[in-house]
């Protein structure tokens, strides 16, 4: 029986990226030469879905990395020179301020438990920090940070750098991207595409950052500094020898967003959210692990389970369905489903029945 994934990440293949898989390899698109013109014209067509699918604003570039980990030293190595400040309310978030302290840098966080967020009025960012790192979507526990919450730490910093991690909620999260100045994603999440690409989205105000800090001497970094990348970029290129096929399928997956049309998707992933939610009350055996309904990822489920979840696991994988577990320590206490773009909305609705007809 061919499975249908709903871990989040890797997760069920966007559900055109086969034939576009087809279609690359007959067009022999992993052997052409990322200095030639039909190179430029694939970079060029990914980077323009992308700033129309996610409505980005003039003057936001968008940039190609290995994955979203990458990201995360990159900001740190061209954005930062003393101080950063991190909204940690899980092992995403808290992986990134890992990172910032893996370079000596003055690494502030705000912690909070998991299946929380950190609240706006409740952080106190010092004048020094230069930049803010906000998980728009935690993905090890489903929480979310609502969208006006993004406003209202722009409002109160206007300096800092505000750096948003959407990698779970990008594109369906409907975020006015002029709020921060960097965002990023990797492309096995909502994209669901094969692994290996992270998207890098920065303004004017990053690329300064980084030029000031290159001009003062410090480092910050060689082919994937900030600068290099641009300067590539510019001419639909990048540095090194990229991703060539994972490019050419962004575009592709963009485009059919785009075809789509982003509403739809986002009112289709909210209908899934909300028949997936419905189910976890529903079942005594489950409960939403995030208690307030504001702060419910609506593209990355989690449910706490009164039994082992490897037996809810089990139980779908006979159905041909592939649920996440817990992340890191919750493994065997939650389960997580992702509600990406390509899952459709009879698999959710049978995923639910399931779970209500078992886990009553
Ligand atoms: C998956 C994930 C990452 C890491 O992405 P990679 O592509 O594995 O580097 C970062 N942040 C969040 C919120 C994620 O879900």
């Amino acid at each position: 029986m061919k499975k249908i994934y709903f871990t989040p990440g890797p997760s069920q293949l966007y559900f055109t990226a086969e034939e576009h898989i087809k279609n690359a390899l007959k067009e022999s698109v992993p052997s052409i030469s990322h200095r030639s013109k039909a190179y430029e014209s694939i970079h060029q067509a990914a980077v323009e879905s992308i700033k129309q699918l996610l409505q980005l604003p003039e003057g936001y570039h968008v940039l190609f990395t290995g994955s979203a980990t990458e990201i995360w030293e990159r900001t740190i190595q061209n954005l930062v020179s003393y101080e950063s400040f991190h909204f940690v309310n899980g092992s995403f978030s808290g992986r990134f301020h890992e990172i910032a302290e893996n370079y000596q840098i003055n690494a502030i966080t705000k912690k909070v438990a998991e299946g929380q967020v950190v609240k706006p009025e409740e952080v106190l960012i010092p004048e020094s920090t230069e930049l803010i790192s906000i998980t728009q979507n935690e993905t090890s526990t489903g929480a979310a940070q609502p969208l006006e919450d993004i406003k209202t730490i722009r409002s109160a910093f206007e300096k800092p750098i505000i750096s948003l991690d959407v990698v779970s909620s990008a594109p369906y999260i409907p975020l006015d991207y002029s709020l921060v100045d960097t965002a990023y994603f990797s492309v096995q999440k909502c994209f669901g595409l094969p692994a290996g690409l992270g998207v890098w989205i920065v303004n004017e105000k990053c690329i300064a950052k980084s030029e000031e800090k290159m001009n003062k001497n410090k480092i910050i970094g060689s082919y994937h500094s900030l600068p290099s990348m641009i300067e590539k970029s510019v001419k639909n290129q990048t540095s090194e020898t990229p991703n060539v096929l994972g490019i050419y399928l962004l575009g592709k997956v963009a485009n059919d967003m785009l075809t789509k049309g982003i509403e739809q998707i986002r009112r289709e992933t909210e209908y899934k959210a909300a028949v997936l939610y419905q189910a976890f009350e529903e079942c005594g055996q489950l409960s939403p692990f995030i208690k307030e309904e504001k702060y419910r990822s609506k593209t990355t489920l989690v449910a706490e389970t009164k039994c082992d979840s490897s037996e809810v696991i089990n139980l779908l994988s006979q159905k041909g369905i592939v649920l996440g577990s817990g992340y890191g320590k919750f493994k065997k206490e939650h389960i997580r489903i992702a509600n990406f773009p390509t899952h459709s909305k009879e698999s959710v609705e049978l995923i639910a029945d399931e779970l209500v007809r078992n886990f009553k």
